[in-house]
């Protein structure tokens, strides 16, 4: 029998076991924010990864944004060495979900099973990814177990709050010195590889004014109107601009192939009372207003033209509008990155999908950033894709799920990849 055929049948006989693992990931409720119950779920997978034969190391991020004594930021990292040298692939998950939200029919932590599909907050962002890797990985050293290298498995803290307590902590710390190949089961789809990310850049945007009895406009500055020759600028010229900027990058949605801004928010003026407030509101002119910007932008693009375009936008309003002040400030940046089409990973991976799906892999870039952004930043690693089961739209959504045969495909496609990569 061929090892397609071999890694077939032995991953069909953990289907229950993918199963199980899957829906016990999921009833761990470890809702970020605040990051609760890491040490619970890093708990459970040291001792199914101990049992798989995995050199177990938990970590603690300690000093990271976010973690605290409360909410400690827990991480595991494992690695099974094999017979003789070689290269290490490693599968980073991570292990924290968003918020339940309204509209469930199904419990949010129950993992309950219907139809072929496991439910539940996380099953496909990305718990699911996490247990198919996992049986990827027991199934391959149970046919191969002469391979060389090294497999690893994390399992990492707050990728959905921008992965400081998780994947840049560990990449800080060298981890990915050792890695050769990364793989990042976040739900892209069972034929589709993600080799990267748009960049992002936010920024606050503060126009001034003066305050003054509201009776008498004229003896004050209003900001917010400050702030609206400032929207009416970026729709002039900013919006169509960015409209015209096209990537090569294959991004998903077609809609996101483009350069984009998002306004976040606009507060100016007295601040919004409480619910229960029942009195009027007084008479002031604002004298700031604040804008947040997320703007997205292309591998084309150079983050210091991002910037200028901005400034660019700000200065045209100084220069037609008397007493127009403003402050402009970055709150947080994300370079773009994409991964060579022939880089070793992702020539295993499409292989695998080719063999596994019997059809070519389909090759995307996320319109937002996940965590490989600091394997690539920090860690220095541009061998790294997303692949994994789950469909990406259901992300965040009520009645999240998971499909069973696409996990169980998913995992075939893992653990073919290990093979090519590792032999055995
Ligand atoms: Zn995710």
């Amino acid at each position: 029998m061929d090892i397609r055929a071999r890694l077939h049948e032995d991953i069909a006989a953990r289907r229950e076991d993918l199963i199980a693992l899957t829906q016990d990931l999921i009833r761990i409720p470890t809702l970020n924010p605040p990051g609760a119950n890491y040490r619970e779920i890093c708990d459970y997978l040291d001792r199914r990864l101990l049992r798989a034969g995995f050199h177990t190391e938990l970590i603690r991020a300690e000093g990271a944004i976010g973690d605290s004594d409360k909410h400690p930021r827990w991480n595991i990292v494992a690695r099974r060495e094999g017979k003789a040298p070689g290269q290490c692939v490693h599968f980073n998950s991570h292990i924290d979900v968003v918020e339940v939200g309204h509209g469930w029919t199904t419990d949010p932590f129950g993992g309950e099973v219907k139809e072929g599909r496991i439910y539940g907050r996380g099953a496909c962002d990305m718990k699911g990814g996490l247990a198919a890797s996992i049986i990827a990985a027991e199934a391959f050293i149970a046919t191969c177990p002469d391979y060389a290298g090294a497999i690893e498995i994390s399992g990492t803290a707050d990728e959905e709050s921008g992965g400081f307590g998780g994947v840049a902590y560990l990449a800080e710390q060298g981890y990915f010195e050792r890695v050769q190949h990364v793989i990042i089961p976040e739900p892209l789809n069972k034929d589709r590889i993600c080799l990267g990310h748009r960049g992002v850049w936010w920024a606050e945007v503060e126009t001034k004014g003066e305050i003054a009895h509201g009776s008498m406009p004229f003896l004050g500055d209003c900001a917010v109107r400050h702030m609206g020759a400032v929207v009416a600028e970026m729709e002039d010229s900013l919006f169509p601009a960015l409209a015209r900027k096209r990537t090569e990058m294959p991004v998903v949605p077609e809609g996101a192939r483009q350069s984009t801004l998002n306004i976040n928010s606009i507060h100016g003026g007295e601040p919004e009372q409480e619910e229960d407030y029942t009195g009027m509101p007084s008479a002031c002119v604002p004298d700031r207003c604040r804008m947040v910007i997320d703007r997205r932008f292309l591998i084309e693009e150079d983050i210091d033209e991002v910037q200028a375009e901005i400034r660019a936008v700000l200065e045209r309003v100084r220069d037609g509008r008397p007493g127009f002040d403003y402050e402009l400030k970055e709150l947080f940046r994300v370079l773009p990155t994409m991964t060579e089409r022939d880089a070793p990973v992702v020539g295993a991976v499409s292989r695998a999908v080719e063999s596994v799906m019997g059809r070519e892999a389909d090759y995307v870039v996320s319109p937002g950033t996940y965590d490989q952004k600091h394997i690539d930043r920090i860690g220095r690693l541009k061998n790294c894709i997303a692949y994994g089961p789950g469909v990406l739209d259901l992300a965040h959504k009520p009645d999240e799920w998971v499909g069973i045969e696409d996990m169980m495909q998913s995992a075939e496609v893992m653990a073919l990849a290990l093979h090519e990569l590792l032999g055995g």
